[in-house]
């Protein structure tokens, strides 16, 4: 089984690598794969390039072979649709595909591009988030209207090629890629909410600084 989580990881951040850690505990996976997308659909606006944002996450998992990097979104160079990601992993090796997401972009799945495919291309794990009132509830539902079939136990997710879902609860850290960004426009420390090289390439790299302007591609 192979697990992709896919994101913008701008920059990549404590919160992803602990959640992508105890994901690969949780999952007995050998690796979890990031996947960063070159340009995001539902976002406007990325503050870093899509080299410097690879150039961080290669910084922040290189002594960890429990996680590694995807890079095909980036190298097709164009907005990243997930179910062509999902198609292009399961071309490459037989064996069933997870897809990695929290609850919050779950219950905006039937959204997705061709969402109705999903459940005959890869199972989902969804990390379950902080949401709304009724929230769990309506991303649950919007799994299985799209024909996924909960599982609970891990184990579960070897049963079948494709179309299941399991709701994982983990230790998430409070912090976001947008907090970090705003802390270093507003010159405040980000100390320990990124690895040391991943913030040592945004200060060299004078990313995420309120003078710069534009949007780099
Ligand atoms: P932004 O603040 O720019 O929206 P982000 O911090 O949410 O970014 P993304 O790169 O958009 O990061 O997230 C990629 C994936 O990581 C998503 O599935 C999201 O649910 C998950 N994620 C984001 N922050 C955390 C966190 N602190 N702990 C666990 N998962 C997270």
């Amino acid at each position: 089984m192979r697990a992709v989580f896919g994101g913008s990881f701008d920059p990549v951040h404590i919160g992803h690598l602990r959640m992508a850690t105890e994901l690969a505990e949780a999952l007995d996976l050998d690796q979890v794969a990031l996947m960063p997308c070159y340009q995001p659909v539902h976002k406007h606006g990325l503050g870093a390039s899509a080299a410097q944002r690879l150039a961080m996450l290669e910084r922040a998992v290189i002594d960890n072979p429990r996680l590694s990097i995807d890079r095909r979104e980036l190298d097709r160079g164009a907005y990243s649709y997930s179910i062509d990601s999902v198609r292009s992993l399961r071309e490459e090796a037989p064996g069933p595909v997870i897809m990695v997401m929290g609850s919050d972009s779950a219950a905006g799945l039937a959204s997705w591009r061709e969402a109705e495919q999903f459940a005959s291309q890869c199972h989902l794990v969804v990390i379950e988030r902080p949401l709304p009132q009724g929230g769990e509830q309506s991303w649950k539902a919007v799994c299985e209207a799209l024909g996924f079939c909960r599982v609970a136990q891990p184990q579960a997710l070897h049963g079948a090629d494709s179309g299941l879902y399991l709701p994982l609860r983990l230790n998430l850290l409070e912090v976001s890629s947008t907090f970090i960004r705003n802390a270093v426009k507003q010159n405040r420390s980000i100390r320990y909410l990124v690895t040391d090289a991943v913030e040592r390439y945004i200060c060299d790299n004078g990313l995420y600084q309120a003078n710069l302007g534009g949007s780099p591609r």
